[in-house]
């Protein structure tokens, strides 16, 4: 129970006196006999029980839990979901001061957990010059002189997400096409994979990066005809100019996190796990927790090469409360398909002799080794980004050579990504039980482009959702925001039709990986709650859950598939309280 919780004066959010909280405590005892509460409990209210805060009644509430997979009302007392069932079974716990929220017959489903995001940074990404989808050349230029005149002298302007793919000839962009609109201004714009970005000539001087710096173990620094840099910076190299930002404030955090908090909320996301956080972020977060300004649940995963700051102190994976935990970490194996850095055992089949970069935490391996089984042995939980097939089948053997070592856990090890998969490694994905955490809208992104990097067979095995449910291997659904939009819907689109954002593959790109509403539903929930320790708590409608769920605009599993991606959130309810609504 949480009873840590100081629930703020936010205008239109129930304020829950800590009364209510223990007589939930009590009606919970009664219904739910230990702490797994994923079995049906008897709708009825008990004699003598306390009314309920909020009922969502009259609704098509699709629970994700096999005990009861569909009921029409749902009962919620404090922050916890105390019965499930007909109408009439919960208008018995109605009481005076009982909200009814009547969702007219719309549909209910659990809260998002978006299993992978980077949260501040996609608040700041809010703020920010938005270049995913410029369409040419000359509107992202315009974009950018647009953000420099907005910003202050001697700021950096960052953020972008420029995707070259989208113009056409699909070249990417050097310095010298932004200097010109840029001048003293630095200027630091990252591809949206996150593993390349241009600089322009102010910051490359700033760097202090010239035509005899060396390129960096697992990075490169791109250079035009004379030598020059001309810009581009990848993957470790990228670390050479970000050094020279200067960090961002406190404030600067906390407006960001805001912003995320907020965007999450009208998105019905009620759970993130937060992928290389910055402690001053998750400092930020603490704070927020403090003041009872949390919606949405966050997990933190900071960077493994800091494992030991959580293992000196003895914290282990999932610790915390509901609203704020931390206790995993996240490591990189390689790059990305669209910076041709994800690490392959073949070539690329549109760049000869080229097979990816292993990232420098790679390098030398013996080191990846040592901190992967140092973490493990602290109890901390690994999340490791792998995209090439050769980069998860690396993560993969080291997986087994921890666990090996350290003895059998329920240790839940994560691929972060599982892009590209060689056939021979799904069968020991599925026997080391490790949580596949894959972004769907990836799939309708890279689609477009994929079989020309990769060619027609290894894109068989490409974000293969079907392939990992039959072998029986748990799926975790996040976005990677701000790579991708963190709106759900897009997700559920993509898992479901495959159908590529340049309308080329209306039937689906590779569509035998397709997975069904319920399967990418169930994934982007439970899934993700399972993956981080947390599927007794949430992930699922039931008694004794955390109430976390959302009403939609539409039934997703009965409108054309092709709809899904127009579907909206009418209403949020984020531990029994209304964070978002919209009239229903
Ligand atoms: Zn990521």
């Amino acid at each position: 129970m949480m009873l840590h919780r100081r629930d703020g004066s936010r205008p239109g959010i129930r304020v829950f006196v800590p009364a209510t909280v223990v007589r939930a405590a009590m009606v919970l005892a009664l219904l739910v006999p230990g702490a797994a509460a994923s079995w049906a409990a008897p709708a009825a209210k008990p004699a003598g029980a306390p009314a309920a805060d909020l009922i969502v009644t009259n609704a098509k509430v699709f629970t994700v839990d096999k005990g009861r997979p569909e009921c029409e009302a749902v009962a919620i007392l404090g922050d916890r979901i105390v019965a499930t069932g007909t109408r009439a079974e919960i208008d018995a716990w109605r009481g005076p001061s009982t909200r009814v929220l009547d969702a007219g017959g719309r549909r209910v489903v659990p809260g998002f957990n978006d299993s992978h995001v980077h949260f501040v940074v996609g608040g700041m990404d809010l703020d920010n010059v938005d270049l995913k989808d410029a369409p040419t050349r000359e509107e992202f230029v315009k974009r950018i002189a647009a953000q420099v005149a907005r910003t202050a002298k001697g700021e950096w302007v960052q953020g972008g997400n420029w995707d070259e793919t989208m113009w056409s000839p699909a070249t990417l962009p050097d310095r010298t096409l932004i200097d010109k609109v840029t001048g003293d201004t630095p200027v630091f714009l990252a591809r949206y994979d996150g593993h390349m970005a241009l600089a322009n000539s102010a910051a490359i001087r700033l760097a202090g990066v010239t035509a005899k710096t060396p390129d960096p173990p697992g990075g490169a620094i791109v250079h035009d005809a004379s030598g020059a840099p001309n810009g581009l910076f990848k993957d470790a190299a990228l670390g050479a100019v970000y050094k020279v930002i200067p960090p961002y404030t406190r404030e600067q955090r906390m407006r960001a996190a805001r912003r995320a908090l907020g965007h999450a909320a009208r998105l019905g996301v009620t759970s993130v796990q937060d992928m290389n956080p910055e402690y001053a972020d998750m400092a930020v977060y603490a704070e927020l927790l403090e003041r009872g300004e949390l919606t949405t649940r966050i997990y933190n995963a900071p960077p493994l090469a800091g494992w030991e700051d959580q293992a000196k102190i003895g914290i282990r994976r999932s610790f915390g409360s509901p609203w704020l935990r931390l206790g995993a970490l996240k490591g990189y194996a390689d790059g990305s398909l669209g910076s041709t850095t994800a690490y392959f055992f073949e070539p690329f089949s549109d760049a000869p002799g080229n097979r990816g970069l292993l990232s420098d935490e790679m390098q030398p391996l013996s080191r990846m080794r040592e901190r992967m089984t140092g973490a493990d042995a602290a109890g901390l939980q690994l999340c490791i980004h792998a995209i090439g097939d050769q980069g998860i089948s690396m993560i993969l053997d080291l997986f087994a050579e921890v666990a090996k070592g350290n003895g059998a856990r329920d240790r839940r090890f994560r691929i972060e990504h599982a892009q590209h998969m060689a056939p021979k490694d799904f069968e020991r994905f599925a026997l080391q039980r490790v949580i596949a955490s894959m972004q769907p809208y990836h799939a309708i992104d890279d689609g477009r482009w994929a079989e020309k990097r990769i060619g027609p067979v290894r894109i068989r095995t490409t974000y293969a959702f079907r392939t990992f449910l039959d072998r029986g291997v748990r799926l975790a659904f996040g976005t990677d925001w701000s790579v991708a939009p963190l709106d759900p819907m897009q997700g559920l689109y993509a898992a479901v039709t495959r159908a590529t954002l340049d309308g080329k593959n209306p039937a689906g790109w590779v569509p035998e990986q397709k997975i069904t509403i319920q399967e990418a539903v169930e994934a982007y929930t439970l899934g993700s709650a399972y993956a981080e320790f947390q599927e007794t708590e949430k992930g699922s409608i039931a008694p004794g859950k955390l109430a976390d769920l959302v009403i939609l605009s539409d039934d997703i599993f009965a409108i054309d598939p092709k709809a899904i991606r127009n579907v909206t959130v009418r209403v949020t309810i984020a531990g029994g309280r209304v964070v978002y609504e919209t009239g229903l």
